[in-house]
């Protein structure tokens, strides 16, 4: 599949709290298309810039261009409508409403008729629902999700967690951002969420934006990695430049 999204280009990036450095002057690239990790230790500023990049942040300084167009005055709802979608750490679905209701929730956006036509099931409503319906199980077979009458809440951690993939797939962006995907799950899990990025990546040609504190977990996937460690950008490369970086090893031991 061919990609649809755009360079994100980080340049510069500070982010002060107070007298912290959060994040002090880090550049990197996301190429269209491509699986990029940000990784570090805990504490690096992975999350702020995720924060920064999807408007929930301020930046103290430098810039992030989507496309070309500056995104650090915009605020998130803004970035979002420009194809730029989000996970968040923890899980934001309503656990007693179904799978494919939560999803579909991701669709009005897209929605021209509303939530009012909708409700009150006009035929044109009715017809646009079902189109959006049909895409939403489409997305759900990709991630591996079948049971999508249940309830959120009754499903398994790792299961919850691509149902809030999926959610954000739903919004048919062109850059999708993770925060620690896997943190907490069991190895079948993970292993469950790797494939599903990956498809993901394979069948709908966005580009992703990886954060992760698991270096293992990445290398097989990325096809460029970004380190940090204490706010400062300390490797950039392909997956086996960074692993054998000195730097990034005497971070990863503490040394
Ligand atoms: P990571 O995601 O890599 O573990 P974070 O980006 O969460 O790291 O945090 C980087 C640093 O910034 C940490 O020292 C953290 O305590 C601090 N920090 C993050 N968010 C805030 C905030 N809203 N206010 C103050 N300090 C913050
Ligand atoms: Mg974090």
């Amino acid at each position: 599949v061919e990609s649809h999204a755009q360079p994100l280009e980080v340049e510069a990036l500070s982010v002060r709290f107070g007298g912290l450095a959060a994040l002090s002057d880090v550049s990197f690239t996301v190429e269209p298309g491509s699986l990029h990790a940000l990784i570090g230790p805990n504490g690096a500023g992975k999350s702020t810039c995720l924060n920064v990049l999807s408007g929930v942040y301020e930046a103290t300084a430098g810039s992030v261009r989507y496309g070309g167009r500056e995104l650090t005055k915009l605020r998130p709802h803004r970035i979002a409508a420009l194809g730029v979608a989000r996970t968040f750490q923890n899980i934001a679905l309503s656990p007693r409403v179904s799978v494919l209701d939560n999803l579909l929730v991701a669709r009005h956006r897209l929605m021209r008729s509303g939530f009012l036509a909708d409700g009150l099931r006009l035929p044109a409503a009715r017809r646009e629902r079902a189109e959006h319906e049909a895409r939403v199980r489409e997305i759900a077979e990709l991630l591996g999700l079948t049971e999508l009458e249940r309830p959120v809440g009754t499903l398994s951690y790792g299961t919850r967690k691509r149902v809030e993939l999926a959610r954000a797939l739903c919004a048919e962006p062109e850059l999708l951002l993770l925060d620690e995907p896997v943190a907490g799950m069991v190895r079948d899990e993970s292993a469950a969420m790797a494939e599903a990025i990956t498809r993901s990546r394979a069948e709908l040609g966005i580009s992703v934006l990886l954060v992760e504190h698991d270096m293992t977990f990445v290398m097989g996937m990325a096809d460029r990695v970004t380190v940090l460690d204490f706010g400062k950008r300390i490797a950039d490369g392909t997956p086996a430049e960074v692993q054998r970086d000195a730097e990034v090893l005497r971070a990863y031991l503490g040394g």
